[in-house]
């Protein structure tokens, strides 16, 4: 996949052994209401079609639970979950659905009208599918402000994940990324909570300056896209 997002199923498992000794690995919303230090919470985006015939395998020899922010418009499409597949999964006890928009749009490039309609629709069809309610969500790309995270709250979302945008706060809580780059020590770094110390607030630095950057070039000169977010053009999440 773009952007290294993608883990080998030998990896993959060598990291939920790992995570099954430390006994840490909650629901990702036992997060939400209960501050257990050291937490950790296993989620994947988009609802590929591995994420039941890889992943969810290698989650039951372990016992861990795993959310799945599905994209509600993606579902029966080549290489996502059928919806027959998506019920399939969403009835099995270690598995929580969450959305994840209805067609992985940019959320900070649409209107708000657009942006409701992504964020009830999404809803409204995982529910019809899997029969449950859904009150999980995870931003496409990660991107999401404070007026989006207030509009996941009126569209009847309990929480919402970023990866490392927003504040961090319910509709825009931090996770940290996995890829093909994680060899194990990045792994344990990344799990022992160092990631969410140093990584993510370089990230954040980094776009700020971008950000003064651009506005003070908007200032000199209009263009097209005003002081839109460059750092998009990678295709992550
Ligand atoms: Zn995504």
């Amino acid at each position: 996949m773009d952007g290294d997002i993608d883990i080998s199923p030998a990896r993959f498992e060598q990291q939920l052994q790992w995570l099954a000794r430390t006994n840490r690995v909650v629901r990702l919303d036992e997060t939400i209401t209960q501050s257990r230090r050291g937490a950790i919470a296993i989620t994947f985006d988009d609802g590929f079609r591995d994420n039941l015939t890889v992943a969810l395998p290698l989650l039951e020899k372990f016992s861990l639970p795993m959310t799945l922010f599905v994209v509600a418009g993606f579902v029966d499409s080549d290489g996502y979950l059928s919806e027959e597949e998506l019920r399939e999964i969403a009835a099995h006890p270690l598995i929580t659905i969450g959305a994840h928009g209805l067609w992985h749009r940019h959320f900070n490039r649409i209107s708000s009208e657009e942006a409701r309609f992504e964020l009830t629709e999404s809803k409204r069809l995982l529910e019809l599918s899997i029969g449950k309610p859904v009150d999980l969500m995870a931003w496409p790309y990660g991107e999401c402000n404070a007026e989006l995270e207030a509009l996941a709250g009126e569209c009847g979302y309990r929480a919402g994940w970023s990866v490392w945008k927003g504040n961090d706060g319910t509709f825009s809580r931090w996770r940290v990324p996995l890829g093909r780059n994680d060899h194990m020590l990045r792994f344990l770094a990344k799990a022992s909570g160092v990631y969410g110390l140093t990584e993510a607030r370089l990230h954040r630095y980094h776009e700020r300056r971008r950000q003064k950057k651009d506005a003070l070039r908007a200032g000199g000169k209009v263009t097209p896209f005003g002081s839109l977010d460059t750092s998009l053009s990678r295709q992550k999440y």
